[in-house]
């Protein structure tokens, strides 16, 4: 599809242009079936009432396939199997066969990976060259990684005999469809739970996909289970009594309402929830890095990223110089077909989503922010957002204070370290931060000032499975990943 063209300033400094030729991934290698059941007791099933919905290709609007939709009775068949499961197969093994399990599921989507790469982009709108160099390779990591755990839980640091905790109802957001799976299922299915998932209304297919996965490797029916729906299933799977644990990725909105339905209950929560990250360049950054920091921070998976550097608060000093740089850059950057392996932005995930990045971004304007963007064509079908940057923000903005969702950047300033700080700090999340400089002491010395779960120096949007993800304040509690992670999924 179409690329971006340079602008003239652009295209005089840095010589001739060379466009790129269209290099698209082929779609062949998935085989969608016209219709997808539920993925309850170890086997596909329809939904009880026999109500289905349609996701599509964002980039195009196409449909991909028919879902079924889980009801009430489902929410019950799906928690019935999964409280057998504990009871049974799953509930009586031992860690190291569990750890085989484990596995041996990281090392077929492994070898599925190409399949499942193409299928999340298609679903999700993501660029293969994400959903294949990170997504899929960070799925398979954490499926490794706690596999590794397993049979290691008593040298967590909780107590020399830690138990699971039961059946886990997890609800997952769609903006890394597969990858949040992984990080829900590869922890609670280490620790002896049995699970049951369900995945965003507009993203479904891959957890699909991965319920075969759990199938080919002989997972004990039950273990895991997958009610694709809306809102309402997730609602009636976290308020059902047989669930022991909550695990929630999702808006804060959602989180509240979360976390009001099992007040009161037996049950254990943890909640990961939305950000409005600061990203911190200091005058003495090396600027090229710092760019390409910016750039992935904020433009990384359409900035659909709960941790994205959305606010980049920028020394004065420096500012005129890296928001020059940071044009020229995003001049260079490719939006359009998500299979094409030169694109850098693909599809936002839906209208819904769009209409809300539309309405922020126009808020910024009507306050008095200035709004650019690089020259840009938009495909005719789909949904898409040129990336955006607002300079001239002021804090009281709405643009610097609410989570967009989108590849949309709010330019802040400041003038000393404790500015910095401040500005940083003013807000009612608290997941990630971004810290630019060559002084290590400083790194060290913002790392302990800012509130927020994860701070990333001289790099940012790095993920680890060894490395603990969770916030603070409106951005939820519990951490996901590395032995912290376990925690979550124990009775400690
Ligand atoms: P969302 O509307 O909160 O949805 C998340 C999930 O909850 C979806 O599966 C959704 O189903 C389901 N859901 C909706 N209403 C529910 C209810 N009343 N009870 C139970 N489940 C319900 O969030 P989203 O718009 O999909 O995702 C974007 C948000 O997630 C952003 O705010 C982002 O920051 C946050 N996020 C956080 C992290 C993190 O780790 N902290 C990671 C990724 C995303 P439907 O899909 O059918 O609506
Ligand atoms: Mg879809």
């Amino acid at each position: 599809m179409t690329g971006i063209e340079t602008t003239e300033s652009t295209r005089a400094a840095a010589g001739p242009v060379f466009d790129y030729a269209p290099a698209p991934e082929s779609r062949d290698i998935v085989r969608l079936d016209p219709q997808y059941g539920l993925f309850i007791d170890g086997e596909f099933v329809p939904a009880a009432e026999g109500r289905t919905f349609t996701t599509i290709n964002p980039a195009t609007e196409e449909p991909l396939a028919a879902v079924a939709e889980a009801g009430p009775a489902d929410v019950e068949r799906a928690v019935a199997a999964a409280r057998a499961a504990y009871e049974g197969a799953w509930g009586r093994m031992r860690g190291r066969d569990r750890a085989k399990y484990l596995f041996r599921i990281a090392r077929i989507v492994q070898e599925r990976s190409r399949e499942l790469a193409v299928l999340e982009s298609l679903d999700n709108g993501k660029p293969i060259r994400e959903s294949r160099d990170v997504d899929l390779p960070l799925v398979a990591a954490h499926f490794f990684y706690y596999a590794g755990w397993a049979d290691k839980l008593e040298l967590a640091g909780f107590g020399p005999q830690p138990r699971p905790l039961g059946v886990a109802g997890q609800v997952i957001p769609w903006n890394f469809p597969l990858l949040m799976a992984a990080w829900k299922l590869a922890p609670a299915l280490a620790c002896g739970n049995t699970c049951v998932l369900k995945p965003a209304e507009t993203t479904p297919l891959s957890a699909l996909f991965l319920a075969q996965i759990c199938q080919e490797a002989g997972l004990p029916p039950g273990t895991v289970n997958v009610l694709t729906g809306a809102g309402g299933t997730g609602a009636a799977l976290v308020s059902h009594p047989g669930v022991d644990k909550v695990a929630f990725t999702g808006s804060t909105e959602v989180g509240k309402e979360i976390r009001k339905a099992v007040a009161g209950t037996h049950k254990r929560l943890t909640l990961e929830l939305g950000g409005k990250a600061a990203n911190v360049i200091f005058e003495d950054a090396p600027v090229d890095q710092a760019i390409e920091g910016i750039v992935n921070g904020i433009f990384f998976n359409q900035g659909h990223v709960c941790c994205a550097g959305s606010r980049l608060l920028v020394q004065e000093s420096v500012a005129d110089l890296v928001i020059d740089r940071l044009r020229e850059r995003l001049t260079t950057l490719r939006l359009g077909d998500p299979l094409d392996k030169n694109t850098d932005i693909g599809a936002i995930n839906s209208a819904e989503q769009l209409d809300k990045i539309r309405l922020l971004a126009d808020v910024g304007s009507e306050e008095g922010a200035q709004r650019w963007s690089p020259p840009c064509e938009l495909p005719s079908r789909g949904f898409w957002f040129a990336p955006t940057i607002f300079t001239g923000v002021s804090q009281s903005h709405r643009i610097a204070r609410e989570e967009i969702f989108g590849p949309v950047l709010s330019v802040l300033t400041f003038r000393t370290p404790e500015e910095a700080v401040a500005k940083a700090n003013n807000t009612p999340y608290g997941l990630s931060a971004g810290v630019w400089t060559e002084k290590g002491s400083r790194i060290l010395w913002m790392a302990q000032k800012l509130e927020a779960g994860v701070v990333w120096a001289n790099t940012y949007n790095r993920f680890d499975p060894t490395s603990p993800f969770g916030g603070y304040q409106e951005s939820g509690f519990g951490r996901e990943g590395g032995r912290q992670g376990l925690e979550a999924y124990l009775d400690v």
